[in-house]
């Protein structure tokens, strides 16, 4: 596959480049190059990788443009297949870079901690939420031995500006708005482009959707996780209200990060939340005996049966676990066992 093919003409000053995130099944994220009267903006920036910033910057010319030309870059959430090529974008280019306020406290939080002390933080919450020990035990290793967090992102680049919900975005010659949609991230937005669809769809404009809505995947949610704030937040809840804020907005067309763009945003909106329901009520089944977050975990749907689920993905299926039970909780459909440690969750009467 020849660089050139990774680009797409969206019509209407918007095109996509597809940058590969290695060794993983999503397998791309799509940047967006968006035309402004001050230069070109990307949404997102795509994996720090050599290969990922080769196929940026190919993919750039093939645009008609060059890294050295961009303007500014927004970014619809922290993770690192969005925002990990962030610095090095800047870096060539001097191009500003614009992030919700939540996702950037994310960021400095992630610069600042002390590995070990992150560590600490995860092996403490596992235990909590009734991991084995033989699943706790490399956290804690890790932690006495002060080891650097393996995980990519580690120095993500600090936003120079804030990213206001609800606000327009102040690109010249372009009416684009911001709208907040925690879930997937505590501040993950999607960008809504208040312009007439260049074929004309019937619709509102156009849905810079990042992880938010995908056309095929459910993305994680999983809780916020945060050493420094004990406030018991409900990421799921968060989700599906933003869920519906999106479906309302009825964008004639949906440009998410992964995958392909679509059609009918509402439609999708609907599954998700029907999705979302389903597995709620699945849980409650599962609920009618006490369960720590841990063995339900175990006992939840996954892709792959729970046997074959390596570590580090287990303590994100356990994550998403907990957001589930906070949810529950939070409607009053399950509640924690009193006196249960590791705390255990029952169905509700
Ligand atoms: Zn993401
Ligand atoms: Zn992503």
């Amino acid at each position: 596959m020849t660089k050139a093919t990774q680009v797409t003409d969206h019509g209407g000053g918007v095109q996509s480049i597809r940058v590969p995130i290695p060794d993983n099944p999503l397998g791309y994220t799509l940047i967006y190059v968006l035309d402004t009267d001050a230069g070109p903006v990307l949404v997102d920036t795509g994996w720090d990788d050599p290969e990922s910033w080769d196929t940026l910057t190919a993919g750039l010319a093939n645009c008609g443009t060059s890294v050295g030309d961009l303007a500014g870059v927004l970014i619809t959430h922290h993770h690192p297949d969005h925002h990990g090529l962030s610095a090095k974008v800047r870096e060539a280019s001097g191009a500003w870079i614009a992030m919700h306020e939540a996702d950037a406290a994310v960021v400095r939080r992630t610069r600042e901690n002390d590995p070990s002390r992150w560590y600490a933080y995860m092996a403490r919450k596992l235990l909590a939420a009734g991991a084995p020990d033989a699943h706790v035990a490399p956290l804690a290793r890790a932690r006495d031995e002060g080891a650097p967090r393996r995980l990519p992102g580690l120095d993500p680049a600090l936003p120079d500006r804030t990213i206001t919900p609800g606000d327009l975005l102040p690109l010249p010659g372009r009416r684009l708005r911001a709208i907040w949609t925690p879930g997937h991230t505590p501040g993950h937005v999607c960008l809504h482009l208040e312009e007439e669809h260049p074929a004309r769809l019937p619709g509102n404009g156009r849905l810079f959707s990042g992880d938010h809505v995908l056309p095929g995947i459910s993305p994680h949610i999983g809780l916020y996780e945060d050493p420094d704030d004990a406030t018991v937040t409900d990421p799921l809840g968060d989700y599906l209200d933003s869920l519906e804020r999106v479906g309302r907005l009825a964008p004639a067309e949906v440009l998410p990060a992964h995958q392909h763009t679509f059609t009918d945003a509402p439609a999708r909106v609907r599954e998700l939340l029907e999705h979302h329901e389903s597995r709620l009520t699945g849980l409650l089944t599962l609920l009618a005996e006490p369960l720590t977050p841990w063995q339900l975990a175990e006992r939840m749907e996954w892709n792959r049966p729970w046997a074959d689920i390596p570590f580090g993905s287990r303590t994100i299926a356990v994550s998403e676990a907990e957001a589930h039970l906070r949810r529950l909780v939070k409607l009053g459909r399950a509640e924690a066992v009193a006196g249960s440690d590791p705390v255990t969750y029952v169905a509700a009467p």
